[in-house]
């Protein structure tokens, strides 16, 4: 594992719909040393998802228990229903991996800005609204209630773009794949990530004998 200056935290987040989890599903495949984020749901689970996998699903009890023993690094209502980040996922991703990516609400990016302080963030925004309610319906995932709950979030969604480093129009699958490829690939060149390696790489030109620098 790197040193924990090159730890990316990465944090995607998006109205309900705009293709956030299959974006992050590529991401993964293109950035295999990223981690992803297995948050604990109150909702219950859809038919292809997996406990453990897409989410940990728990009850309101469950939930409560955790909150009162201070076991979230940040949670949220999203939907009318309970969403939380375990401290224990990130400091497995810590242990493990060289970054942790977060599909998570614009609530839960504030909370992990806070205490993340190089926490990047970006938004994925669909080219329409018409597409993103096309998009969700077309999941069939939602009954007609939680789509139109769905729908009407998304304006509070969008409205706090103010939030995030990054956007992205997902309009096209793989352009948009390609641009969140492409904030991870900047983001790990930044030079305060490399500071370490910069000076190491000095202290060692200093102590050798490397031949006069130019005047
Ligand atoms: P979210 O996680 O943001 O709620 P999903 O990733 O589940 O959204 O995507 C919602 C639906 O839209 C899925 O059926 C997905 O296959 C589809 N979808 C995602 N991105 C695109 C795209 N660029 N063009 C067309 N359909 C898309
Ligand atoms: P879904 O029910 O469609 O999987 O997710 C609904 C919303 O909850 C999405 O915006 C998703 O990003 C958000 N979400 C998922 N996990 C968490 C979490 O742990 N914390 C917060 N704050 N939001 C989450």
């Amino acid at each position: 594992m790197a040193g924990a200056e090159e730890f990316l935290t990465l944090i995607v987040s998006s109205p309900s719909g705009a293709g956030k989890t299959t974006l992050c599903e590529r991401l993964r495949r293109r950035v295999t040393d990223l981690r992803f984020s297995v948050s604990h749901t109150t909702r219950t689970p859809r038919p292809s998802e997996v406990d453990g996998r897409e989410y940990h699903f728990v009850d309101d009890a469950a939930f409560g228990e955790m909150v009162s023993a201070g076991r979230f690094a940040e949670w949220a209502v999203v939907h009318g229903r309970s969403y939380g980040t375990a401290h224990s996922e990130v400091d497995h991703a810590r242990r493990t991996a060289n970054g942790i990516l977060f599909d998570i609400d614009f609530q839960g990016a504030r909370q992990i800005k806070a205490r993340v302080m190089d926490a990047v963030s970006v938004f994925i925004l669909p080219p329409s609204l018409t597409e993103l309610e096309r998009r969700l319906r077309g999941r069939g995932t939602e009954d007609e209630p939680t789509t139109r709950r769905r729908l009407a979030n998304a304006k509070r969604e969008i409205a706090h773009y103010g939030l995030f480093d990054y956007v992205v129009v997902n309009d096209d699958l793989d352009r948009a794949e390609e641009r969140i490829v492409s904030i991870v690939i900047a983001e790990r060149c930044r030079r305060a990530r490399h500071a370490d390696r910069c000076e190491a790489l000095l202290a060692r030109a200093r102590e050798a004998t490397l031949g006069e620098p130019d005047a």
